[in-house]
């Protein structure tokens, strides 16, 4: 039997490229990016930030399943969850015939229905090492998009584990990338981790090294962020930190900071290096999106939109990023725009989407727009078409 496990395409990019630019390409941006990243209708000032939508990792994701479903049409192709967390780039694969194993989309098929004839396409966030080797027993084609910046976290959270230290990892611990990242520890039969969300967890964390934590509290509160067994009085005397890609940078290395802090109090600086070890493995798409949106929000703008996924983790960490300097709104898409008083969107740092009213601002107004890396530029100009239809009355 040929290589089944395959991670690239399938020699079909031309074949697709024009069925890809029409779904997802948009003239209009195309536009604003060749005029300074600006546009201007009436009273209305569009800035886009310089760096948003569509990163790499996404372009291949998307390539490669597009290019799957080209080359075997008659065949059953599956996806094990969202490919990237876009409900439209999901929805048009699901529209072309692909079935998904779990999720929103999923239609109750599961592993089982799987026969070694079928294609598994694995997403960009990667999947757990038990379930890639569940499929590879079936003998099916898997597709893997994972993205090259996961690989890079496995790798440095896959050498933590055979070197002796906990795998700590900065994410969510229902996250697909950080639950895929978190399997990467069972390569070695010893390999813990642990995931910390924010910096109270952190801390949790900290005062458990520094001797000042109840063992029973802490098991309870990460029991499911936590490697089956963990056993914090051995498991946090040598931590690895790593990231999921899609974090907020800065929070990122001021939790590998608190971590090395509290090391250096429980064990001292001299042998610090035995005790603790750190990789920020926030991947360049995401740092150059935050970066980017900080650069447009210092430009000056009255009111920033960010459009993407609602369970996009880079998507919410540019509207945190928002939100700090003024008037912002994580959107979906165009239709969250319902009319000049009332728009509905995600309440940052929360599940909840709410409606508020009063959101556009009238006279002079000049708008930032940014997305994050699963949103296709022709939903971004669509939310650009419905904000200045909106504002007509402004011209
Ligand atoms: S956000 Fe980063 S890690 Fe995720 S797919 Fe894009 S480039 Fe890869």
């Amino acid at each position: 039997m040929g290589n089944t496990h395959i991670r690239r395409g399938f020699g079909l990019k031309d074949e697709i490229k024009d069925t890809l630019n029409q779904e997802f390409q948009s003239s209009l941006i195309d536009k604003i990016k060749a005029s300074d990243s600006q546009y201007t209708d009436g009273n209305t000032r569009i800035k886009l930030a310089k760096e948003y939508g569509f990163c790499y990792g996404v372009d291949r994701s998307i390539d490669y399943a597009y290019q799957a479903v080209k080359k075997f049409p008659d065949k059953k192709i599956y996806l094990t969850g969202e490919i990237i967390h876009n409900p439209f780039v999901n929805k048009r694969l699901m529209d072309m015939g692909v079935r998904f194993l779990s999720g929103q989309y999923h239609k109750g098929e599961s592993k089982e229905d799987i026969r070694i004839e079928d294609i598994v396409i694995l997403p960009a966030f990667g999947v757990p090492v038990s379930f890639i080797e569940e499929l590879k027993q079936i003998g099916c084609i898997l597709v893997d998009t994972t993205c090259g910046s996961v690989l890079n976290v496995w790798k440095h959270v896959k050498r933590f584990s055979n070197d002796g230290y906990t795998a700590l990892i900065h994410g969510k611990y229902y996250h697909e990338e950080t639950i895929a990242t978190a399997s990467q520890t069972n390569v070695s039969e010893e390999g813990k981790y642990i995931v910390v969300r924010n910096f109270a967890e952190t801390e949790r964390v900290c005062d458990y090294i520094r001797d000042k934590g109840g063992k029973k509290a802490f098991l309870d509160y990460f029991r499911k962020a936590i490697s089956p067994g963990f056993d914090p009085d051995q498991d946090l005397i040598k931590i690895g930190v790593a990231n999921q890609t899609t974090m907020l940078a800065n929070e990122s290395l001021k939790v590998a900071e608190m971590v090395k802090e509290a090391m250096v109090d429980r064990y001292g600086a001299n042998t610090i290096d035995d005790h603790f070890r750190s990789f920020d493995t926030i991947c360049s798409a995401t740092q150059e999106r935050q970066d980017a949106i900080i650069e447009l929000l210092d430009s000056g703008v009255d009111l920033t939109l960010v459009i993407g996924g609602y369970n996009s983790s880079n998507t919410n960490n540019l509207t945190n990023i928002a939100v700090r300097y003024g008037l912002a709104f994580h959107i979906e898409d165009a239709s969250a725009l319902l009319d000049d008083e009332h728009i509905r969107h995600k309440i940052p740092d929360s599940q909840e989407i709410e409606t508020t009213t009063g959101w556009l601002p009238q006279g002079k107004l000049t708008i930032g727009i940014t997305a994050g890396a699963s949103t296709p530029d022709k939903k971004i100009e669509e939310v650009i078409n419905r904000v200045l239809d909106l504002r007509k009355g402004e011209l």
